[in-house]
Order: C-alpha cells, then structure tokens, then sequence
C-alpha cells in the first residue's frame, strides 16, 4: 500500500513547497491529485507541478533503460563464444526483438533503446544517474549519448563531465552545440570519421505523414553537399520570385526540386543558377546501402501499426465457419494461456508457454486440415514453392511480415513455412511472409512461431511473451 496523500502533504495544501521534491514514488503519490486539485494552485505552483512530472518521466525511463540493459547483458553475456551463424539473428538482435514486440515500438526504436540503455548504464553512468535523479530528461541523456558515440573513452568521459555540469539549465539544442564544440576539439579524428562512416549509409527516403501527403529526403550527405545543393536551390528560387511568382520561397523550393528529380527542362537562366559551382564532389567512400544504420541517429520514420497484435482481425475469418470466427479462436487461445501463466512459476513460463502453444497447435492439426480440404482450395501442395495463386491469397491474407512489429511489405518477404517443409506442407495453413531479418529470429531456438490456424500465428518470444497475429491486421 502507497501512503496515502494526507501522510505526505500533511496539513498543507498539495503542492505546496514541493518544488524541489526528488522524484520516486511519494512524488508519484503527491503528483496523482488529479484535475481537481490543480485548481487551487497559483501558476507558479502549476509550472512546478509540470516541471515535478517531467522529473518522474525521467526516473521511469531510467527504470525503463535499466531493466532493457540488465535483459540485453543476461542474453549477451555468452554471445561470443563459438562462430557467428548468418542464417540465425544474434542473441542482441534477439533481444531487440524482444523488446520491439514487448513495447511495442518498431525493430529502429528498440535498436536505440538497447544502445542508449547500455551506454547510460556503462559508460555514460553518470548521465544515466542524472536522468534517474531527475536533473535531466530522456532527449538530453540522448544528445549526450549521440554526441559521445563512439569517441574515445577519456574523451567521452570529459565530454559528459561538461555536459552534466550545465545540461539542467540548457534546452538540447543549447547542450548539443556546446558539447559538439568540444568533442570537436578533444577528438576530431575520430568525430571525422564518424561522419564518413554516416555518409557510407547516405539514401533517399520517403514516408507519410499523418496529414496525407508524403515526405521525400537525402538522408546523411556531406554537409558540404547538402548545404550546396540548398543553397543553389534557394537561389533560384529567389531568382523566380524576383520574376513575379507569387507563391511562397518554401513551395518554389519544393516544386524546383521536384521539376529537377522528374528531370523537367528548366529555363536557361534557372539552369545557370543552378550550374553554378557544380564541381563538389560527390563522397566516394564504400557503398554499402543495405547495410543497417547502427543504431542512435533515429533515422525512422514509417508510422505506427496498429498497437495491439491482439487486436481485431480486419478481415473476413473465411478459414472458420459458424459462430466461432478467427477473433474467437484467437481469444480463446488467449485466455488459455493467460490461465497457464497465472499458475506457473516464472522461471518455467517460457518453456510453459512454448509446450501449451505446441500442445493448441497439435490439438488442432485435423480440424485445420480439414477446413482446408473442405474449402475451394486443395490442403497442401506437392512442391516446396508455392504456386502463384497461393502465394498472392497469403500475401493478401498478411500484407506484411508477421512479426508484430514489422512493416517490411509482403512482396518483399519469404513466404515462410511455419513448420519447415517436409513435415511441413506447402499450403496456405503452413505459409506466411517472413522479412529476412524476422526469417533470422525464427531460426533461433529461444524463439517459437505457430500457426494454429490458417492465417492465425503465435510467436513465443524467449522470456515467454506471446503474440497473437490475425490475418489481414492492418
Ligand atoms: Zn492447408
Ligand atoms: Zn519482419
């Protein structure tokens, strides 16, 4: 039982002299009075009341990071030992799995959480003592971190020292500007090539955005290129403004550079603008565009899936007849092995949860075959490649890869057999898309995925989490 608010706070009013109060639970307790409560305090106490849960955010995230570090050293402790399997995703990556599906956020997100948990738990401690005690929040401990990344350890040490020393007072721009001055000085080699190694991974992006239209960028060019090709570009611009076109400098902007990447013929006088000190070299380091952006830059930007993997399937439950639809199914499923974790010991819950799900899955081995049978489509086909009538229905019933995280489109995934072929059939009731990177978590051992019925799978995550994927979630 917390105490209650009255043992706190006393005779006085809620918030009264609180605004220094460290954070932890009794700032939780003095933090929970509600709307109600806020009404008596003047605005300075307000701003203080503000200011007091920003403080709790960051001794929650602390929290937060603490237990992704001790989780990712558990998994890791003993990961090199033996030689590397590329067909296997690594006991990190599978720990970053874990916590994408755990949070809920995508593979990038969880990248950086795991990164930025290690660092702030080993060699940036002291910040991360600083995020804990409230004196700085999460986007702070983050410019640290990403202005430290990979500089020497003295280095990065007295980087953090004069960062913790003003990062209370300052915004994070401020922070960062000051600290990248002085990382500069004490390591310019190795901040060179940090940058030359962010310019390996340089690419043209494009996502969405809430309002409907679709952002398009040059992600990590040299500076010097950036710089030049807006410069020129700006330019112009002002060159047709100065010609009588009325629209704003940003839309001129946008539309040049549109023209330009469509290859539409410009004016002459334009084209000379735009001509004009065009011998900046491109960089000519080593291409390597598939390769994965390390982690901290953040660089994600496809927009969130639907939150839960136990929400409601979108589409028709074809594969089930009568009252008991897939959602059904799937619920049941649910509360089953909500039933068996209540009563097991936690250490026994993933080989638990593991046997329950194989034991669903065996049970229901006969009637899922017969659903297949008895439908249009014939249960199981002779090959091991699916033919293309069958692989487009998967695709449609999962238009992307079934990992409760992933975006990755079907078309470009394995259509995977859930239970490798041979036992495994080659039919739609065997079949999903599969992402490489997720192919690779399957292969690991700690990691289990069903599919108990056609369309309908269940990863058991290594700490014995499981997730449900309906088809057609999106
Ligand atoms: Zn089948
Ligand atoms: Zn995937």
């Amino acid at each position: 039982m917390p105490e209650p608010v009255t043992a706190i706070v006393g005779g006085q009013r809620e918030w009264e002299d609180r605004g220094w109060f460290p954070p932890g639970p009794k700032l939780a307790i003095c933090l929970s009075g509600g709307k109600n409560r806020l009404d008596d305090l003047t605005d300075g106490e307000l701003l203080q009341v503000a200011a007091a849960a920003r403080r709790q955010t960051s001794w929650a995230q602390s929290r937060e990071l603490a237990a992704i570090a001790e989780l990712t050293r558990r998994h890791t402790a003993d990961e090199d030992a033996g030689d590397p399997d590329y067909r296997i995703l690594s006991a990190r990556e599978s720990v970053t799995e874990e916590v994408a599906a755990a949070l809920t956020v995508t593979s990038d997100t969880a990248a950086n959480l795991v990164h930025l948990a290690e660092r702030l738990t080993g060699p940036l401690a002291e910040t991360g003592e600083a995020l804990g005690a409230g004196q700085l929040d999460m986007a702070k401990a983050r410019v640290i971190c990403d202005v430290t990344d990979r500089l020497p350890e003295e280095a990065a040490r007295r980087v953090q020292c004069t960062a913790l020393e003003k990062a209370s007072g300052q915004t994070t721009g401020q922070l960062r500007r000051r600290i990248r001055r002085i990382a500069q000085r004490l390591a310019p080699e190795a901040i060179e090539e940090r940058k030359r190694e962010a310019t390996r991974l340089r690419r043209l992006e494009v996502w969405d955005t809430p309002s409907g239209t679709t952002d398009l960028a040059l992600c990590d060019l040299a500076p010097e290129d950036a710089h030049a090709i807006y410069n020129k570009i700006t330019a112009a611009a002002h060159g047709i403004r100065t010609d009588g076109d009325t629209r704003p400098l940003n839309a001129i902007r946008a539309d040049l550079a549109a023209q330009l990447l469509h290859g539409a013929e410009l004016p002459d006088a334009i084209r000379a603008v735009l001509k004009q000190g065009c011998d900046a070299p491109a960089p000519t380091d080593g291409r390597d565009p598939a390769s994965r952006q390390p982690v901290s830059a953040a660089h994600h930007h496809t927009g969130p899936r639907s939150p839960s993997p136990r929400s409601e399937p979108g589409g028709t439950s074809e594969d089930l007849s009568g009252d008991t639809g897939i959602a059904a199914l799937a619920d049941e499923v649910d509360r089953r092995l909500r039933h068996v974790q209540a009563r097991v010991q936690p250490r026994e819950l993933p080989h638990t949860i593991r046997r329950t799900v194989q034991r669903i899955h065996d049970q229901f081995s006969d009637a899922r075959d017969a659903a297949c049978r008895g439908g249009d489509e014939v249960h199981g086909r002779p090959g091991y490649r699916p033919p293309a009538a069958m692989r487009r229905d998967v695709e449609a019933r999962h238009p992307t890869c079934v990992f409760p995280t992933c975006n990755q489109p079907s078309h470009r995934c394995d259509l995977d057999h859930t239970v490798p072929w041979r036992p495994g059939t080659t039919c739609r009731c065997n079949l999903a898309p599969l992402c490489r990177r997720h192919h690779r978590l399957k292969q690991r051992a700690d990691w289990r995925l069903f599919q108990i019925w056609a369309g309908l799978l269940i990863w058991v995550a290594p700490s014995g989490a499981w997730y449900l994927v309906h088809p057609d979630r999106q």
